[in-house]
């Protein structure tokens, strides 16, 4: 064991310590042995008692402990602490700019106990009114979880997608002579990336060695602004072949079996293969091959067919912006119309809106819609809780007097199966619900969603004529893709929702059609692809 690492032990039994709110004065002689330890040269191990005892800051207790690691390779003391604490709450002191301070805050006020349940936290704008926090805080931590999460090995989609064009720009101007793109997961979309993977006619070891002169530490492994790339090098002849192997499932290529053999370009492989041209997002099933065989292939949805925007917070709620702001901004981007969904009364972390207060929004949205000459519309919506026995909080004869209502799962989420099918289905069944928000309240790379039969589910939306939301949020989306084509086949519309709680947020929309394509999903079985009349067609629908 280096010095480093048994400093490193101080340093966190002095930050768990702080968690469980130990005596302050034992804490900080654990803080400053840490910074006394890691300076000493001669390795600590090896010291007998007396000189362990002679280091400056390095007391009775500490030379106990650091004996007693020799000895046993452990601290008893340290354990006992690590063990009381979730071991995401731990992971959480890792990450730069987490100490324990702030870490106590959110575990015991917000009751958040992982680094993905903290990022949704800061995107759903939960740190602002905390004690110490404030939206600077809340903005700094939001990018070092990002970074966090992308430099972790893997990453969610969104986060490391600007640095891969980035970092493939870059490349094709240094080595502009040769073949250089995006392959593997990212070209394919996936909403969890390993690394960022390049196909390249370039030698790969001058690649190499050009990207990590980027960085001014010499780095551990191949990475730029600390996200993995790997290279992989071939011959121009099979360059099309090389990308098309990398950029499909398994599945796909089972199917369509394709005899290894130079093709420079991809497009030629289809065009010999007697197959129309299929999006390397959509390379996923073999019925995606079969279709590309019978020309009858998806017109697969696009950004610009996204109309309105579903599912949204404001002030009246926790959302950063106001009813103004949310709508202008959204009609000032191209938008036909917004529906507003505040969280519902149940929400009370969220500030959930009470009837009056709800009763205030929409003589609010009445005045902004009265003020658009242009048809441009705002749809009073909510966001309602599903309460733990799968009914609603609002009465029925409140819930039905809104215009669209999203239902959704925040609280007590440990369940099982069974119970989250029957909270889920009875929620399905009541006549005033329209949408099931994000279904499974799974968080990519944190926290497993609740777990639904989703044939059940989706058999009860089919039944029902409920909309289920693909939640846009780039950690959440939710439902998850694979489950689109069952969807679509009985006949379930998606609709493509941001959650946005801050007015920027809307453009989340973009990750959910990356994925929506994915799934096959077409503007035809979109809800928010709908232009203005039609959608107005489908609330008037829903009495
Ligand atoms: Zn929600
Ligand atoms: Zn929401």
């Amino acid at each position: 064991m280096s010095n480093k690492e048994i400093a490193r032990k101080f340093n966190l039994l002095g930050k768990v310590m702080e968690l469980h709110d130990e005596n302050p004065f034992k804490i900080r002689s654990y803080t400053s042995a840490y910074a006394s330890l890691r300076k000493v040269s001669a390795p600590l191990i090896e010291m007998s008692e007396e000189e362990l005892s002679e280091i400056k800051g390095v007391g009775k207790a500490i030379v106990g402990k650091i004996i007693e690691l020799r000895e046993t390779g452990n601290m008893a003391t340290l354990q006992r602490y690590v063990d009381m604490t979730p071991a995401g709450i731990l992971e959480m002191l890792q990450i730069r700019g987490f100490g324990p301070k702030k870490v106590k805050v959110m575990w015991n006020q917000l009751n958040i106990t992982t680094p993905g349940e903290l990022l949704l936290a800061c995107q759903e704008n939960r740190l602002v009114e905390l004690k110490g926090f404030g939206m600077k805080t809340q903005t700094a931590l939001q990018s070092q979880l990002e970074f966090y999460f992308a430099s972790r090995g893997q990453a969610h989609y969104a986060y490391i997608i600007d640095e891969a064009n980035e970092l493939l720009k870059l490349l094709q101007d240094k080595f502009a002579q040769d073949l250089v793109e995006l392959t593997g997961e990212i070209r394919r979309m996936m909403p969890i990336v390993n690394a960022i993977e390049i196909l390249t006619t370039a030698d790969a070891a001058q690649m190499e060695a050009y990207i990590s002169s980027l960085s001014e530490e010499a780095p551990e492994m191949i990475n730029y602004k600390g996200f993995a790339v790997e290279i992989t090098q071939v011959e121009e002849e099979y360059f099309g072949m090389e990308q098309f192997e990398k950029s499909a499932s398994k599945e796909f290529l089972e199917e369509a079996d394709i005899e290894y053999e130079a093709y420079d370009e991809e497009e030629t492989i289809f065009i010999e293969w007697d197959m129309a041209y299929v999006d390397p997002e959509y390379r996923e099933s073999a019925i995606a091959v079969e279709q590309s065989k019978a020309g009858s292939l998806p017109e697969l949805i696009t950004d610009e067919d996204m109309l309105g925007v579903v599912h949204n917070h404001s002030t009246y709620s926790d959302g950063l912006h106001s009813l103004r702001e949310m709508s202008d901004y959204t009609r000032d981007n191209g938008f036909q119309y917004l529906v507003m969904s505040d969280h519902s009364k149940a929400a009370f972390y969220a500030d959930g809106l009470k009837e009056d207060q709800v009763e205030a929004q929409w003589a609010e949205i009445d005045e902004i819609n009265a003020s658009y000459d242009d048809g441009f519309r705002v749809y009073k919506g909510i966001e309602a809780d599903i309460l733990n026995d799968g009914s609603m909080d609002y009465g029925d004869d409140f819930l039905s007097q809104f215009e669209v209502v999203v239902a959704s799962i925040h609280s007590q989420l440990n369940m099982d199966s069974e119970k989250a099918n029957r909270r889920l289905i009875k929620a399905i069944e009541n006549p005033h619900t329209h949408i099931l928000g994000h279904m499974t309240g799974r968080l990519l790379l944190s926290r497993a969603g609740y777990p639904v039969d989703h044939e059940l589910i989706i058999d009860a939306c089919a039944a029902n004529g409920m909309i289920i939301e693909l939640n846009a949020n780039p950690q959440r989306l939710d439902m998850d893709w694979t489950w689109i084509p069952s969807a679509l086949e009985k006949g379930v519309m998606i609709s493509i929702n941001p959650d946005a709680h801050v007015r920027e947020s809307i453009h989340y929309m973009k990750y959910g059609v990356k994925v929506a394509r994915k799934g096959g999903l077409t503007k035809e079985q979109c809800l928010n692809s709908k232009n203005a009349s039609d959608f107005a067609k489908w609330v008037a629908s829903l009495g």
